[in-house]
């Protein structure tokens, strides 16, 4: 069914971020693949997306898969927990991964190319504009990037985690219109489908709410990093920056034609009328924690309400080992994260001045992140 809302929102879309998950290119049953990639599944996406370059849209995308292509090439059952094996088994799938798109794409005559980060490429500026510079680049020679995390190098600390949050931070880099997220549920759920048949998937969801962030839990596929919170966090941090965001199943035919038709189906997660300043959705979401401090229930509700300069006579704790100027996760009294910010101080500093009452830390929050 056609909804004039989206119709409208969708007019003004020429770039697009479709972001693929693991479990939309391999069928499963019981967590498990039941075989490799699904040729015939990518094979209907790529038509589709095909379809909308002949129509002049602009498209990124953002696949995962390596993993799960490695571990079907090697025989593997369970996702290594082992580093090194995960590493290894990424440099195999991601040949899969590209040979499966760069032969279908083909078919067409549709160039692709593919663009591997890790946390580190968006962080720092200059590595930043270079990764812009290039993916502008394919653009316009009408090539489509295929952007993975560089699962090969990537250790703990230069990790994105996840290619829902890699997602969002490329439609950011690429500054598109829209963010799609394919997954292999139908959308936002009142409930969890898994435990209720009855549950009803949200059509639209207007601002990403604490009600909102309730309803998900933070579980994981057997071969995807994120889950729906994850999907959720990416859904807030385009919308913050006013670019919608859709979440739907990428098994279902014609799932993109449709998106782009302004047909119900999957969640939009509006955009919101007012943005959310840019350098604050830089430290919530790009840069990397480096630390944590712990403050009590009263400094919590100040910095959540104000959004003001943290006060040290609130911090009762500190962590992780930080400089001047980095980015450090605010945890409220028991333990959980709700913000995040920048430091004047370094860690051995904060730890002099805790409980103190005079002098101030910087901190800029962005409480509807986290
Ligand atoms: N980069 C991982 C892969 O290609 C997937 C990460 C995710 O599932 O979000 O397998």
């Amino acid at each position: 069914m056609e909804n004039s809302f989206r119709k409208k929102l969708l007019s003004g879309v020429k770039r697009i971020v479709i972001k693929i998950g693991s479990c939309v290119l391999a069928p499963h049953r019981d967590g498990l693949p039941e075989r490799g990639l699904d040729m015939e599944a990518i094979g209907s996406l790529v038509r589709y997306i095909v379809e909308l370059r002949r129509q002049g849209y602009e498209i990124i995308l953002v696949s995962s898969g390596s993993i799960l292509a490695g571990m079907m090439k090697l025989g593997l059952k369970e996702k290594p927990a082992d580093l090194p094996l995960k590493q290894a088994v990424a440099a195999v799938g991601q040949m899969g991964l590209m040979g499966a798109y760069e032969k279908l794409f083909g078919e067409y005559g549709q160039q692709v190319g593919q663009v591997l980060l890790t946390w580190d490429d968006l962080e720092n500026r200059h590595r930043y504009l270079n990764a812009r510079h290039t993916i502008f680049k394919l653009l316009y020679y009408r090539v489509i990037p295929i952007i993975n995390e560089n699962d090969t190098v990537a250790v703990e600390e230069i990790k994105f985690g996840d290619n829902d949050n890699l997602s969002a931070l490329v439609t950011r880099l690429v500054e598109a219109d829209i963010l799609i997220i394919l997954s292999h549920v139908e959308g936002l759920y009142d409930e969890d489908p898994g435990h209720n048949k009855d549950a009803g998937l949200i059509s639209d969801v207007e601002r990403i709410t604490p009600n909102i962030k309730q309803l998900v839990s933070s579980s994981q596929g057997k071969f995807s990093a994120g889950g729906m919170a994850t999907k959720l966090a990416a859904a807030a941090f385009a919308t913050a920056l006013g670019i919608p965001a859709i979440v739907a199943n990428g098994r279902r035919e014609g799932i993109l034609a449709r998106i782009m038709a302004g047909d119900e189906v999957g969640t939009l997660f509006r955009p919101l009328p007012e943005r959310i300043g840019r350098h604050k959705l830089w430290i919530s979401q790009a840069l990397r924690p480096r630390g944590e401090i712990v403050v009590d229930q009263g400094a919590k509700k100040a910095l959540v309400a104000s959004g003001r300069s943290l006060l040290p006579s609130g911090i009762c704790g500190v962590g992780g080992k930080f400089d001047i100027g980095d980015a450090v996760s605010c945890l409220g009294p028991q333990g959980e994260e709700f913000a995040r910010g920048l430091v004047n101080y370094d860690t051995r500093e904060v730890e002099k001045i805790i409980g103190r009452k005079t002098r101030k830390i910087y901190w800029v929050i962005n409480p509807m992140m986290k």
